[in-house]
């Protein structure tokens, strides 16, 4: 119950055992073919192009900010904590001019503050992070889009902690990239970064003067291979990581046999049986509105009295929850991830856990067993 690696569904463990396929054979090409496609769908960007590209989210990060920028850029991060600095780290690695608007961690920046600094001009882009994995903090994607739009800046909006599991509609919406990894909602192992690009971004890249500034992040070298495997045909720039690209086609069947609209609602019912058991442990969150809560992890604050080692005396009872990240905060909160095949039998089983690991801790609070009573309730309410 860690925001990732996440745990993921037996059909997908058995395509990681299968044989490993070469990347040109005929019926892996088909399958990587599938993946692009199911990709658009998952993204609810059916006129976006995917890239799947071997490497972690940091990647994917890199392969929005190595294509979109260009030395001198301006760029507005929206800022809501580790994540959000990592973007700018890279972006300015990439020779953007960056400009914070940050909030205190557990809150987002207020719209208006961005749409104020966009209204100055000037902004090539404006990066988001959808969910930032240290806060718990969901941004409020569809007003900040919108303003991009209207200020005429490109988006990208970091999903690492959110596609598939956080409602969004990257066509709908208006939003120009949306990245991710494989080992969150998406239900893979670690090892995949997964960019959805729109026209608009890919007409800005190819309009650049300066080149990329990195070869294997290149989308130039990525789009043929892409626009290859999906017209049925091999291609070869760099060796894709062929078995974990069938677990993923096998996972994002199964997200879509669930459907868009019913796994981000029934990510948001295993978030609200999870608030419903913090109200009732009288634990805080991070997040400070319901508006600005993720449905995808929880963010929560140690009580008075117990430290970080409840993190252990939770593993004491069979559950693995993580520590806190934001680096102002880390020692005085916990997070557990709910995301990807996460049902209302492994929040009891969590919730249940964190009970007993901190009536062990010595936290008084009310009656054993009232935590998993709110979430049972809050699930029959749901
Ligand atoms: N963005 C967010 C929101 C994340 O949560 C993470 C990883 N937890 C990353 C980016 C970086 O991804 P990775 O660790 O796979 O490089």
């Amino acid at each position: 119950m860690i925001p990732g690696p996440v745990e993921v569904e037996p059909e997908v463990l058995q395509a990681l055992s299968a044989p490993v396929p070469g990347h040109l054979d005929p019926t892996f090409v088909a399958t990587f073919g599938r993946v692009l496609r199911r990709l658009r769908e998952v993204c609810l960007a059916p006129g976006a192009q995917p890239f799947v590209v071997a490497g972690s989210g940091t990647l994917a990060m890199e392969l929005a900010a190595a294509n979109l920028v260009e030395p001198g850029d301006a760029v507005l991060v929206v800022n809501t904590g580790y994540f959000s600095d990592r973007m700018a780290h890279i972006l300015e690695r990439h020779g953007a001019r960056v400009t914070h608007v940050r909030a205190p961690p557990g809150e987002a920046p207020d719209v208006a503050r961005v749409e104020a600094e966009l209204a100055r001009g000037g902004f090539k882009l404006m990066s988001v992070t959808h969910v930032d994995t240290s806060t718990a903090v969901l941004a409020p994607m569809e007003p900040l889009l919108r303003a991009a739009r209207q200020h005429g800046a490109l988006s990208v909006v970091d999903g690492v902690c959110a596609t598939a599991g956080e409602a969004f509609h990257q066509d709908a919406w208006g939003a120009d990239v949306y990245f991710t990894a494989s080992q969150k909602a998406l239900g893979v192992p670690p090892g995949l970064a997964l960019l959805t690009a729109s026209p608009r971004a890919l007409e800005v890249w190819r309009a650049r003067k300066a080149p990329v500034a990195s070869v294997y992040a290149d989308w130039a070298e990525w789009l043929p291979v892409m626009d290859a495997y999906e017209a049925g045909r091999n291609a070869y720039f760099a060796t894709p990581p062929t078995s974990l690209i069938c677990a993923l086609d096998v996972s994002l069947g199964l997200i879509l046999a669930e459907g868009m609209a019913a796994r981000f609602a029934r990510h948001r019912r295993m978030a609200l049986a999870f608030r419903a058991a913090w109200s009732a442990l009288g634990l805080r969150m991070l997040p400070t509105s319901e508006a600005v809560a993720a449905h995808t992890l929880s963010a929560v604050y140690y009580p008075e009295g117990v430290d970080a080692g409840l993190v252990a005396r939770v593993r004491g009872q069979g559950v693995t929850v993580a520590g806190g990240l934001h680096p102002e905060l880390k020692a005085r909160y916990f997070r557990v991830g709910h995301m990807n095949r996460v049902n209302a039998s492994d929040v009891l089983t969590t919730v249940g856990a964190i009970e007993r690991a901190l009536v062990e801790a010595g936290h008084r609070h009310a009656a054993p067993g009232s935590a998993v009573a709110a979430a049972q309730a809050a699930l029959g309410a749901a």
